[in-house]
């Protein structure tokens, strides 16, 4: 089968992530017990998810020009994805995320720099433009500058390309925004904070969806963690619920759901499907520690997919 095109615009951070016996207070400096460092940031995450499902991506994002930058390239490359639109600027530094994780308690603290990445230019978004518009799938979320953001929908709201909005970060979003997206995909959280329902029964979802389909959005999916997913639009309600898996690192669950989903969208899967496909990815995720290098590969999910009931 031929790979759907999906582009991703989002962010991209380095994950400096160290461990030790306990986070040190202000001014308290901790002996940690390990390093590692790795891609991350939510768009460089769905975007790796998407492209490991089975879908060709092509990355839109901004690096800085450092070392980080050089290793941002290179990670997309040896995905194979289309890294023509890795932007790079000359003078904002690569995002970073600096990760502290208290090894007993598994508490964390986390501070991101988004650096460059909160930097795309109009510009830089109109050099991608004819990728957008030919794409099937135009996928992001809100890590980046809003200004690109909303440019990015825009050009594929106008050209047809399938919009899919994942509002994480969550942060207020204007109603001329919504209405030029086709498809959201929040949180239980996040939906919570951008419709003021509380998403705790069948009825509160229903709501929730009655509220972005009220702003023009066709299709609302809601992540539920580890109760599942639930999905409408005007003719399909969908719930289903997650896989019983062994959860080890959780972390990227919405990353991994996210890229699954649109792939299997794009490959011209129903939204039940395509939600069932996005559930195992989610499920797959969870099962390995790390985002980015948790996303699991096609073969694996079809070999799940084989075993459960998806119709
Ligand atoms: P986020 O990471 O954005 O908070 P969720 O926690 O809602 O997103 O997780 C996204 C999806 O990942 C879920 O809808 C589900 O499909 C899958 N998932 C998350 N946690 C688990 C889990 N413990 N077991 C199985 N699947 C999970």
């Amino acid at each position: 089968m031929k790979k759907p095109k999906v582009v991703v615009m989002g962010s991209f951070v380095v994950d400096l992530t160290a461990r030790a016996p306990h986070l040190p207070v202000a001014g308290e400096t901790v002996k940690g017990s390990s390093f590692k460092l790795g891609p991350g940031g939510k768009g460089s995450n769905q975007g790796v998810a998407a492209q490991r499902a089975g879908a060709e991506v092509t990355m839109v994002t901004k690096v800085g020009k450092d070392t980080f930058g050089e290793l941002a390239i290179n990670n997309f490359k040896s995905e194979e994805m289309d890294t023509t639109y890795i932007f790079q600027d000359e003078e904002k530094e690569t995002g970073t995320a600096l990760i502290m994780v208290d090894e007993v308690t598994s508490e964390n603290k986390i501070l991101v720099t988004l650096g460059a990445c909160n930097h795309i230019t109009e510009e830089n978004i109109e050099m991608a433009r004819t990728h957008i518009e030919s794409a099937d799938i135009f996928l992001t979320q809100l890590e980046t500058n809003i200004e690109a953001i909303e440019k990015a929908i825009d050009i594929a709201h106008k050209s047809g390309t399938l919009v899919v909005l994942n509002p994480a970060p969550v942060q207020p979003i204007s109603d001329e925004l919504l209405a030029k997206v086709d498809i959201i995909t929040p949180n239980e959280i996040e939906a919570e904070i951008l419709t003021g329902i509380k998403v705790d029964t069948e009825e509160s979802r229903q709501q929730v969806a009655k509220y972005f389909m009220d702003r023009g959005i066709g299709t609302v999916v809601i992540t539920l963690g580890k109760n599942g997913v639930y999905a409408k639009n005007s003719t399909t309600e969908v719930y289903v619920p997650s896989l019983k898996v062994e959860a080890v690192d959780t972390t990227g669950a919405g990353d991994a759901f996210n890229g699954g989903f649109v792939t299997a969208l794009a490959e011209g899967k129903d939204l039940k499907e395509a939600v069932c496909f996005g559930n195992v990815v989610g499920a797959l995720s969870v099962t390995k520690m790390g985002t980015a290098p948790s996303m699991p590969f096609r073969n694996e999910i079809d070999t799940y997919m084989e075993n459960i009931l998806c119709k």
